[in-house]
C-alpha cells in the first residue's frame, strides 16, 4: 500500500508572493505535490479558471456545503468564503501525494488547535511597504478591496510566530529555495539567518 502523503499548509498576506512561490514548487514536483483546489463564494477574476484555481460557488450553495460538513476548515476572508474539502485532501492523502493547502491564517490556526498534522509555513514580505507596493502595482482589485487585503495583512503578520517556518520573500530564489528545503529535508538546510 502506498504511505500516505503529508499536508502542507502555506499561509501568508496577499502580495507576499505566496501564489508565485507555490506555482514554482507545484510545476517542478507535479509527480509528489498535488495542489487542493479551494472552493470559494468570491467572483472569479479575469484570468481565474473554474477548478483550477478554485471551485467557484455561490453563497447559499457555500452555506450548504458547510452544513453537509464538506470542508476540512473554511473561514470567511475579506468578506467572501473559502473553504478547503475534506474528501479532496483525503484523495490526494491516500494516493501517496503530498496535499498543499493555500489558505489563510484563520484557517491555518484552526487545523494547528485541532492537532492537524502538517507542515506549517508561513510567507511573509521582507516589510509592510514593499506589500503594499506589490498589492497596488497588481491592480487586480479596486482600491477598497487593496485597503481590506492590507489591514487583513496587518493582522495575519501578526500571526506569523504561531507557525512552524516562517520564510520571508525578499528574494524569489532565496525564498524558493527555503520552501524547497523545508518541504523535501524537514528544514534541515534551512538557514532562518539569510
Ligand atoms: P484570494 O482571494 O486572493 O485568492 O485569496 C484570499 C485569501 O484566502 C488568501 O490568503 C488565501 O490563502 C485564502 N484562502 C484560499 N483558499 C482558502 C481556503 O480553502 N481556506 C481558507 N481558510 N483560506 C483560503
Amino acid at each position: 500500500m502506498n504511505k500516505k502523503g503529508r499536508l502542507i499548509v502555506v499561509s501568508g498576506p496577499s502580495g507576499a508572493g505566496k501564489t508565485s512561490l507555490l506555482k514554482i514548487l507545484l510545476e517542478r514536483h507535479k509527480a509528489k505535490i498535488c495542489f487542493s483546489v479551494s472552493h470559494t463564494s468570491r467572483k472569479p477574476r479575469k484570468n481565474e479558471k473554474q477548478g483550477v484555481d478554485y471551485n467557484f460557488i455561490s453563497i447559499n450553495e457555500f452555506k450548504e456545503s458547510i452544513e453537509q460538513d464538506v470542508f476540512l476548515e473554511y473561514a470567511m476572508v475579506h468578506n467572501n468564503y473559502y473553504g478547503t474539502s475534506k474528501q479532496q485532501v483525503e484523495k490526494v492523502l491516500k494516493s501517496g501525494k503530498d496535499c498543499l493547502l493555500d489558505i489563510d491564517v484563520q484557517g491555518g490556526l484552526n487545523l494547528m488547535s485541532r492537532k492537524t498534522n502538517a507542515i506549517y509555513i508561513f510567507i511573509a514580505p521582507p516589510n509592510f511597504n514593499t506589500l503594499k507596493k506589490r498589492l497596488l502595482k497588481r491592480s487586480t482589485d479596486s482600491v477598497e478591496v487593496i485597503k481590506k487585503r492590507l489591514q487583513n495583512a496587518k493582522n495575519e503578520l501578526k500571526q506569523k510566530g504561531k507557525y512552524e517556518y516562517i520564510i520571508i520573500n525578499d528574494d524569489l530564489q532565496k525564498a524558493y529555495n527555503k520552501l524547497e528545503s523545508i518541504i523535501f529535508f524537514n528544514g534541515e538546510k534551512y538557514d532562518s539567518t539569510t
